[in-house]
């Protein structure tokens, strides 16, 4: 029990990542740990390249491709090194395909897409498109460069709490400006097409797994043109055509995903969790909006349903209120030390039972009846 004084048996982590996965995952991983399948070898200890591993790998592949409808023409890589590091193995891989020195546009919404204008700025000239860190521009606003070797955007932005509507607007840019986006925080959250990206790329510890495995989706068309400097390992034509195995993999990272994906399937996939996800956001949403007891900064428009920053009106409360909400078996709720505050992250493995006793306690908090 996690606190016996106040009959606490549950506990919810509504940490922004690594994150909370469903238990029926980590029970299954648990189960499997020592011996896989009969096969008398835990996972962690398999080659990579035998057919026990090959047969994980293969399941996963498909699985994601199936549950994102990801089309014939894009590779799923399976690569190590997290989301910053595609802030600079995407413009390696991708801006050779322009004369030098290329423009890469962005559109700056929060942290995440400001770290990826930095580490960009190494590789291309960088041009701001457009900048808010309380919604996301209208496209009407954004100022492309015409020729620029791609758009990139972080679709949700996992500290500020901006979200791109993915489903509706956007990206609705020219056929002929490449996107590139950073998913890290709400792949697999909502439906998403594909095809309007070049490529899409995520690390797992959000929504999908394990910290260590990053997965780039990315239209066959735009590998093969690295600059002559970028790293083999972390070339995405070298990555396709071995299979994600032209280095060792994260190969226990790639299993639990394979892992997270079954249990999507099982849950009725992406547009199940959708459904489910704007539920939950709109329980949170609705307490914090209650009155100004709480205060939120993002626009209505904009507000993210994974990661939702939000402040106590009096803050010096803040302490007052982490600690009776972890005596609740609340976890993980200080917002990023950056913006101060506090942020509920509810990804796809926290149940709406969760967001509901986060709710409770708010209105406890709050003095609200
Ligand atoms: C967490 C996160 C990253 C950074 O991921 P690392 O694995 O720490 O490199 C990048 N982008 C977004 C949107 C994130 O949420």
């Amino acid at each position: 029990m996690f606190n016996k004084e106040r009959n606490v048996t549950h506990i919810y982590n509504f940490s922004a990542g690594p994150a909370v996965l469903p238990k029926e995952v980590l029970a299954q991983a648990a189960a499997e740990m020592l011996d896989w399948h009969g096969s008398g070898m835990s996972v962690m200890e398999m080659s990579h390249r035998g057919p026990e591993f090959i047969s994980i790998y293969k399941a996963a592949e498909r699985d994601l491709r199936e549950l994102l409808a990801i089309p014939d023409n894009y590779k799923i890589l399976f690569m190590q090194g997290g989301g910053l590091s595609q802030n600079a193995l995407v413009p390696l891989n991708l801006v050779g395909h322009k004369p030098q020195p290329a423009t890469i546009d962005f559109i700056h919404t929060g942290s995440w897409s400001g770290k990826s204008i930095k580490e960009a700025a190494k590789y291309a000239n960088v041009n701001i498109a457009a900048s808010s860190m309380t919604s996301v521009p209208p496209q009407s606003t954004w100022q492309l460069t015409p020729g620029a070797a791609y758009l990139h955007m972080c679709t949700n932005e996992t500290i500020d709490g901006v979200e791109f509507d993915v489903d509706a607007g956007v990206p609705a840019v020219q056929p002929d400006v490449l996107l590139v986006a950073d998913m890290s925080s709400h792949i697999l959250s909502r439906r998403i097409d594909v095809s309007k990206y070049g490529v899409i790329f995520a690390g797992a510890q959000k929504n999908i797994g394990p910290a260590g495995l990053t997965i780039v989706i990315v239209r066959d068309d735009l590998l093969g043109k690295a600059l002559p400097t970028c790293p083999s390992a972390f070339d995405f034509k070298l990555v396709a055509d071995n299979d994600s195995m032209y280095n060792t993999p994260p190969t226990y990272g790639i299993y639990i995903a394979g892992l997270v994906f079954q249990w999507l399937k099982k849950n009725g996939g992406v547009a199940a969790m959708e459904e489910r996800n704007i539920a939950k956001a709109k329980l949170l949403y609705a307490a914090l909006d209650a009155d100004d007891f709480y205060q939120t900064r993002v626009d209505a428009g904009s507000r993210s349903r994974m990661n939702i920053p939000f402040y106590l009106k009096d803050e010096s409360r803040n302490d007052e209120f982490l600690a009776g909400a972890k005596a609740r078996g609340l976890l993980q709720l200080k917002g990023h030390k950056s913006v101060g505050g506090m942020r509920a992250s509810i990804y796809n493995a926290m149940p709406i039972e969760g967001v509901q006793a986060l709710v409770d306690y708010l209105n406890e908090f709050a003095g609200r009846r």
